[in-house]
């Protein structure tokens, strides 16, 4: 009994040496892993800080990580074709300052696709993990993408139209500091070369009976009142007129006869907003910036076409409705007014004939009402972002509004 009892438990001593030596090898195998891992994200933390991008390694490793294994290959973008209502997203590169401070990238564009790595931290308080949103636009534009690659897909096909006699409109949306106004002085630049060779076409094609002028004329809209700003921020009154059309009263609109001309008048409209463009209490932060180019009959002095180039007031005005100074949190409902008046004008012309459109609801949509209500009418939004994660939220935000601006995307938006 012994030896068949002594032999079964020396079998089972064996085993369980076994067992323990198996156990001890995981151990150090985990340890191993463990410190292999360690060493990678030392390595990995040194080298994101010698490329000057300190911040959570983790989630950077984590995004990181989710752009191989996503694998996802940006589509070409799509040629612009005719297009009612354009929408697109610009995320702008990170910066020194936001690097300093520890901020890292947290959006991937892979056109026409965006999506926000929200970095959270489970309720444990230590496991990281990403809550990742996407949307799809008609284009996106990630930081490598030039100002003149993202004029050519969205703007451009705008100024061959208003000299079809369209009314076009093109908009920056976004929080400050998101890169509306850097984008939207890119745009001014291309559309003055472009008007201007168009104009020679248009000449020599005798489109308008008495051929075609250049005028321009930009206003400021602040605290939903109108400001020249090619005289000297002359107060406008804007009212409508017995024919519906709207008029801005004593606007300047200055001729320009060449390309140097309309860029010296853009130019000088953008140097009399107000400085410190990136400062958030900025008055330029808070003021929607519209310059229209303008095409004219040269004899009968008639409206034939007019571009309007829109830098709007920043997108994250939400949160100032908590500020002390009460001149702040009016100026902030107004500003939030127009931005949701724009989005259902837009939804509106979107939606085509017969809709109501509620540009009355604010003094943005009300001067650009014929934007909305002419027939021959196109749109072009571009909302940028900043590509930190400290900017998750109103990034998400700026998306969620633009995504709102066309849902209906099956519907056939091109003009007859
Ligand atoms: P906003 O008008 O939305 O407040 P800005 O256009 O002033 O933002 O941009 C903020 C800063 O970021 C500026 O210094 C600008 O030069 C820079 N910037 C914005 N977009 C880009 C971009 N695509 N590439 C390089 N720098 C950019
Ligand atoms: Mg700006």
């Amino acid at each position: 009994v012994s030896t068949l009892t002594g032999g079964s438990s020396a079998g089972k001593r064996d085993t369980c040496l076994e067992e323990i030596q198996r156990l001890q090898q995981k151990r150090t195998e985990r340890r191993r892993s463990m410190e292999e891992k360690r060493a990678e994200r030392a390595k990995h933390e040194k080298r994101l800080q010698d490329q000057g991008m300190p911040g959570d390694v983790d989630f950077q490793l984590m995004i990181g990580a989710f752009r191989t294994e996503y694998g996802l290959e940006p589509h070409p973008h799509i040629p612009p074709g005719d297009l009612k209502i354009c929408i697109c997203v610009r995320k702008r590169p990170i910066n020194a300052k936001e690097r300093k401070r520890k901020d890292y990238d947290a959006v991937t564009c892979f056109n026409p696709v965006v999506m926000v790595h929200d970095c959270r931290l489970r309720v444990d308080g230590i496991t990281k993990y990403l809550d990742n949103t996407d949307f799809a636009f008609d284009h996106t534009f990630d930081e490598e993408d030039s100002t003149e690659a993202l004029y050519r897909y969205t703007a451009k096909p705008l100024v061959p139209f208003v000299f079809r006699q369209g009314r076009a409109t093109c908009f920056a949306y976004g929080q400050t500091g998101s890169g509306k106004t850097f984008t939207m002085c890119g745009i001014q630049q291309q559309v003055v070369v472009d008007v201007f060779a168009h104009l020679s076409q248009a000449h020599a094609t005798q489109q308008a009976p008495g051929g075609l002028g250049v005028y321009v004329s930009y206003f400021e809209i602040y605290g939903g009142r109108c400001q020249d700003l090619l005289n000297h921020r002359h107060k406008l009154l804007v009212r409508e007129d017995g024919k519906g059309d709207v008029v801005i009263g004593e606007l300047s609109e200055k001729e320009a006869s060449s390309e140097e001309e309309l860029w010296r008048l853009i130019e000088e409209g953008n140097r009399n907003r107000t400085t410190h463009a990136t400062e958030v209490n900025d008055v330029s932060s808070r003021s929607h910036a519209i310059c229209q180019v303008l095409l004219r009959d040269q004899d009968s002095g008639k409206l034939w076409g007019k571009l309007s180039l829109v830098d709007l007031a920043g997108s994250e005005r939400g949160a100032d409705t908590k500020s002390h100074c009460r001149q702040r949190r009016l100026e902030s409902a107004e500003i939030n007014k127009s931005l949701l008046a724009l989005k259902e004008c837009i939804r509106a012309l979107d939606a085509g004939g017969g809709t109501h459109v509620p540009y009355r609801a604010s003094k943005l949509t009300l001067v650009l009402k014929d934007c909305f209500t002419k027939e021959k009418a196109r749109t072009v939004m571009i909302a940028t972002v900043s590509p930190n994660a400290s900017s998750a939220d109103h990034t998400l935000n700026t998306l969620r509004y633009a995504d709102r601006v066309k849902q209906k995307k099956a519907e056939d938006f091109h003009n007859s």
